[in-house]
């Protein structure tokens, strides 16, 4: 049945979400469906919220500042559980930083968290740019749970106070394991940045039992491409 409603504009929307239910469009919600889609009264499109499945809702009013919307049909239900999937990442220049949010979020990371490290070169976020680029992303790719923005954080913090799941280090140039060769699925990424990891966050890293080294192969890739080839590994694996 979704497939019949897979080309309709998908929008993210906080409220809860329940059959029969009404959508209020504040005035951005409304301005995009009236001047960016040029969708009018009566016209359908899809939402979810992140934690109750997929709707289809139908526009009833579309004025300047506000709108209505109501739920005609529920298109999917929420999964009842998803394993993490969590993005330790060194801050990037924009627009590679821009081309790494995206794709972890197609490539399905629960939880991104922004990490300083010694060679970070940009040092600063814009988090309502970045939730921006989630939402967006989450949306165009279908996926029905939005990834978790963390405070930016030091690397010192961030493993200091990690929960203890198995976190692997994506290592270069060091003594590592091939990432395709580990057992068990990987749940947490650690990139460094484009400068790479210095020796005394080596070190660190080396002395915590919940970090695993490991290699990506021989040649050297950017941070993001690094990210992608994790994440992408990740989320070709039965789970
Ligand atoms: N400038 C550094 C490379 C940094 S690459 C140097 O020349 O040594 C940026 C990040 O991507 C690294 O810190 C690491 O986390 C990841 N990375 C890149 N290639 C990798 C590989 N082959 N194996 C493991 N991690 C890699």
């Amino acid at each position: 049945m979704s497939e019949l409603y897979g080309t309709l504009q998908r929008l993210y929307v906080r409220e809860d979400l329940a059959a029969e239910g009404v959508i209020l469009l504040d005035s951005k919600a409304c301005h995009y469906f009236k001047n960016v889609l040029r969708r009018q009264e009566g016209e359908s499109f899809r939402v979810f919220n992140g934690r109750d499945g997929e709707f289809i809702a139908r526009i009833e009013t579309l004025g300047k500042k506000e709108g209505r919307a109501c739920i005609v049909l529920k298109l999917k239900d929420q999964p009842a559980t998803v394993l993490p999937l969590h993005l330790l990442f060194s801050p990037l220049k924009k627009d590679r930083m821009d081309f790494l949010i995206e794709k972890a979020v197609e490539l399905g990371v629960t939880d991104l968290h922004p990490v300083l490290m010694r060679r970070t070169s940009n040092r600063k976020i814009n988090e309502d740019r970045l939730h921006a680029q989630i939402i967006e992303a989450a949306e165009q790719c279908e996926r029905l749970t939005m990834p978790t923005l963390h405070p930016l954080s030091s690397l010192e913090r961030v493993i200091t106070s990690w929960s203890g799941l198995p976190l692997c280090w994506a290592r270069e140039r060091g003594n590592a394991q091939e990432l395709g060769t580990l057992t068990e699925i990987p749940q947490a990424f650690l990139l460094g940045p484009e400068g790479g990891f210095d020796e005394a966050e080596c070190a660190f890293l080396e002395s915590k039992t919940a970090v695993k080294a490991v290699s990506l192969g021989e040649r050297i890739y950017r941070a993001e491409t690094a990210a992608l080839v994790c994440l992408a590994y990740r989320s070709l694996l039965p789970s």
